[in-house]
C-alpha cells in the first residue's frame, strides 16, 4: 500500500467545521475596517530576506531563529513573511502610496515562523492586521485600539485586557538602554543564557523574558516610562486620556517592550486569561522610524496584528454557544434518469431565482432512500423531491424536513415563491 504524506509540523488544516468561527471573525473585522475607513491591501507571502532583516531587526527572535529562509533557483535569498508590516511598508514604497498621502490599510493572511509548535503557537498561523501610515497623532493610536475593542464586543469576547506602554524614541530609548545595561550587568550572575546574550545585543528584550526565574530581577529593573522624552510623554498622556474618554480600561505595563525593533512610542497588547500560556491575542504599536529605515521619507505610522487562531479559539470558548454548522436550505432528491435531469435543472433555477439560497445535490445515482437519508443528515430545511410521477405531472415535491408539515406537490414557479418567502421569514 502507498503510505500517506503527513503535514508539515506546526502547519494546520482549517476544516470546514471551523469555518463558521473563522468567517465570523473575518466578517466582523471587515465591517469594522469599513466603519473606520481602512482599505484592504494584499501582499506576497514571499519577500526578499533583506526586508525582514532590515525592519524587524537582526537581534530579534524572529530574525535570529524563526524565519523560513531559502535560496530560490535563481540564487536570491527569500523568506516566507513572519509578519505583514514590513511587506506593507515595502509595497507602499514600491507603488509610491506615501507620496504626499496617508494610508489606512488592512491585511489578512498566513504568516510563517519556525517556533516550537504548541497549542496557540504554530509555524503557519494567520493574522489580521491594520496599519495607519502618515499619522503621528495619538488619536490614530486610540482609533486602532478602539477598533480592536469594538471587534471583541462584536465577537462576544469579554476576557481581553489591554496592556499599554510607551517606549519613546530611539534617542530616549538609548538613554534607558544604558541604565538598563548597568542594572543587569550588576546582576549578571542571575541572568539566564538568553538574557546574557541579549545584554549586549538587545537588552530591552530581557524585559520580555518568559522565564519565571527572571521575574524578580526584571521586576526590580528601572522602568522605561521614567526615561521618556518630552514629546513621547505628552503623546502617551494624550493617548491615555483618549482611551479613558472612550471608556476603554487599560493597564500601563512599563515592561511591555515588544519583540520587534521597529517600534517607537506606543506599544500595546491585548491579553486573555482563557488560553493558557499563549495569552497574547493582538499586539501592536507605533513604528515612526520604519518607513525611513526601509528607504522612504520620514513617515510616522502605527498598527496592530491579531492572531486569528488564538482569537477563534477564544470565541469558541467564550461565545461558541451560537456557532452552528452552515446547512443548505434545500437538498435535491431524484429517482430515475429523467428525474435526475429535471432535479439538476431545478437546482439551477432555484439558485437563479431565490436570492441567497443554498441548494445541495447529493449523489443522484444513489437509491431514493439513501438520498433521503443524506438530505436529512445535511440539516437542510427542505427536500426537493423529483420522481418519475412528478416528472410526468410536471410538478415537484417540496418536503419540509424539520417539521411534520406534509409534502406539497407544486410547480417549479410555486416552489420558487414558497422558498422565497420561507427563507425571507427566517431572516
Ligand atoms: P508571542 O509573544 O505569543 O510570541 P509575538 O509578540 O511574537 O507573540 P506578534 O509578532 O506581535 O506576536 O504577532 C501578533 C499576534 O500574532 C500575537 O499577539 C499572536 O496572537 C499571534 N501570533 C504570533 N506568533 C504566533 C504563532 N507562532 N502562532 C499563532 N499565533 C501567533
Ligand atoms: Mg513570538
Amino acid at each position: 500500500m502507498t503510505s500517506t504524506i503527513s503535514p508539515v509540523r506546526g502547519m494546520n488544516d482549517v476544516l470546514p467545521e471551523d469555518e463558521l468561527l473563522w468567517e465570523r471573525l473575518e466578517t466582523a473585522a471587515a465591517e469594522l475596517f469599513k466603519a473606520y475607513d481602512y482599505h484592504r491591501i494584499r501582499i506576497p507571502v514571499l519577500e526578499r530576506t533583506e526586508l525582514f532583516r532590515r525592519s524587524i531587526g537582526e537581534a530579534t527572535d524572529i530574525v535570529e531563529k524563526e524565519m523560513y529562509t531559502f535560496e530560490d533557483r535563481g540564487g536570491d535569498s527569500l523568506t516566507l513573511r513572519p509578519e505583514a508590516t514590513a511587506g506593507i511598508v515595502r509595497a507602499c514604497l514600491t507603488h509610491g502610496l506615501l507620496h504626499n498621502r496617508q494610508q489606512k490599510l488592512w491585511c489578512s493572511g498566513p504568516m510563517f515562523r519556525r517556533e516550537k509548535p504548541q497549542k496557540g503557537r504554530y509555524r503557519q498561523f494567520h493574522q489580521l492586521s491594520v496599519e495607519a501610515l502618515g499619522f503621528d497623532e495619538p488619536e490614530i493610536d486610540a482609533e486602532l485600539i478602539l477598533l480592536s475593542a469594538r471587534l471583541w464586543r462584536a465577537l462576544g469576547v469579554t476576557h481581553a485586557a489591554l496592556e499599554l506602554n510607551s517606549i519613546g524614541t530611539p534617542k530616549s530609548r538609548a538613554g534607558y538602554r544604558d541604565v538598563l545595561v548597568e542594572y543587569f550587568s550588576a546582576h549578571k550572575d542571575r541572568l539566564d543564557a538568553d538574557s546574557l546574550r541579549r545584554l549586549d545585543r538587545n537588552p530591552l528584550r530581557i524585559l520580555d523574558s518568559k522565564n519565571p526565574e527572571m521575574a524578580e530581577l526584571i521586576a526590580g529593573a528601572p522602568v522605561i516610562t521614567e526615561y521618556l522624552d518630552e514629546g513621547s510623554r505628552e503623546h502617551f498622556e494624550r493617548l491615555k486620556t483618549l482611551l479613558t474618554d472612550a471608556g476603554i480600561p487599560f493597564t500601563v505595563n512599563p515592561r511591555l517592550v515588544r519583540g520587534l525593533d521597529y517600534y517607537t512610542r506606543t506599544v500595546f497588547e491585548w491579553v486573555t486569561d482563557r488560553l493558557g500560556a499563549q495569552s497574547a491575542i493582538c499586539a501592536g504599536g507605533r513604528y515612526d522610524g520604519l518607513v525611513a529605515q526601509l528607504g522612504g521619507r520620514d513617515t510616522p505610522a502605527v498598527g496592530w496584528a491579531l492572531g486569528v487562531e488564538r482569537v477563534v479559539e477564544l470565541v469558541r470558548i467564550e461565545a461558541a454557544g451560537d456557532a452552528e454548522m452552515r446547512v443548505p436550505d434545500v437538498f435535491v432528491v431524484s429517482a430515475g434518469d429523467e428525474a435526475r435531469r429535471v432535479g439538476f435543472a431545478a437546482a439551477e433555477t432555484l439558485r437563479d431565482r431565490v436570492p441567497g439560497i443554498s441548494v445541495s445535490i447529493g449523489s443522484p445515482s444513489a437509491g431514493f432512500k439513501a438520498q433521503m437519508r443524506r438530505a436529512d443528515k445535511s440539516g437542510a430545511r427542505f427536500a426537493l423531491i423529483v420522481g418519475e410521477d412528478e416528472v410526468a405531472a410536471g410538478r415537484l415535491g417540496l418536503k419540509p424536513l424539520r417539521t411534520d408539515e406534509p409534502q406539497l406537490s407544486l410547480s417549479l414557479d410555486e416552489i420558487v415563491r414558497q422558498l422565497s418567502s420561507a427563507l425571507n421569514r427566517r431572516e
